[in-house]
């Protein structure tokens, strides 16, 4: 689908790797409206506020989008937080609270996005050769595949999102709709900033080539080629410079 003058929606737009795909968008001509919590979309972009883990909310915002601009023809469907802690320690058992609020607004919170946005999109008229009506970019991450020691809840979520992508893809695809996804590595954003700088060393450490941490126009970049190519579906493309992570950092171990 060529984004040019197309509307898109981008979940955790107004930060990190959102924010990368949202200037990827902008400038490919399209129309983008950023549901966050609370924060500013980058400049040309439109902000709708949105809790994605609360269905009431995304209903709402999905037709707020509607009302303005009459389509929904893109999603990124990228709002995600992290977390880290083992399903139990010699102390006590893992916080099930914050368990659940992982996989709510990271697996609940996407599906929630993904449900009312197709629901919208079916209602498209067919574009372009092969009549396309919708293209959803879904954000996994490295631990869909290979989730690290400590972290099981975001593991989880995300391991079922990379599966989701085939099975949303399956079901859309008698309406004209693609599904993929990206699955990033270490990315540079706020998510990881606070981070300490010995752990982040010894994960980039882990890359093949290059050594270093993604940037979210690279997040970007490759959410646009997903939305530009028809043939692909179905598919979660990794974008981690070769890194396959271990089971715990020496960091971790040490901790
Ligand atoms: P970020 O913290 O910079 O941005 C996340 C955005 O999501 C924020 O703007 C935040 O307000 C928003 N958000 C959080 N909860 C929300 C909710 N309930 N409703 C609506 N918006 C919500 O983080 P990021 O690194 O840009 O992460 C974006 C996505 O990429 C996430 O899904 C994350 O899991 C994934 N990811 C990040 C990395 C990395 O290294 N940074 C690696 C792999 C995957």
């Amino acid at each position: 689908m060529d984004p040019s003058g197309k509307v898109a929606i981008v979940t955790g737009g107004n930060s990190g790797l959102g924010e990368g795909g949202i200037h990827r968008l902008l400038r490919a001509g399209a129309s983008v409206v950023s549901l966050d919590l609370s924060g500013k979309p980058p400049p040309g972009a439109d902000f709708v506020e949105c809790d994605v883990s609360d269905e009431g909310s995304v209903k709402s915002a999905v037709k707020q989008v509607v009302d303005r601009y009459g389509e929904i023809h893109m999603l990124l469907n990228n709002a995600g937080i992290g977390g880290l802690a083992p399903i139990a320690t010699a102390e006590c058992p893992c916080n099930m609270d914050e368990f659940r609020k992982i996989i709510a607004v990271n697996l609940i919170g996407a599906a929630q996005v993904a449900a009312h946005v197709s629901h919208r999109m079916i209602g498209n008229a067919p574009s372009g050769t092969d009549g396309e009506r919708g293209v959803i970019v879904n954000t996994c991450s490295i631990a869909s595949f290979e989730g690290q020691e400590g972290m099981g809840a975001y593991t989880a979520a995300k391991a079922a999102l990379a599966a989701l992508t085939l099975v949303w893809a399956r079901d859309l695809s008698r309406h004209g709709i693609r599904v993929n996804a990206v699955a990033p590595g270490f990315m540079d954003t706020p998510m990881v900033a606070s981070l300490p700088p010995e752990f982040v060393d010894e994960l980039i450490s882990g890359n093949e080539f290059p050594k270093r941490a993604g940037t979210p126009d690279e997040y970007g970049a490759v959410a646009e080629f997903l939305i530009r190519t028809p043939l692909i579906n179905g598919e979660v493309v990794r974008l981690d410079a070769g890194a396959r992570p271990p089971a715990r950092t020496q960091w971790a171990a040490g901790q």
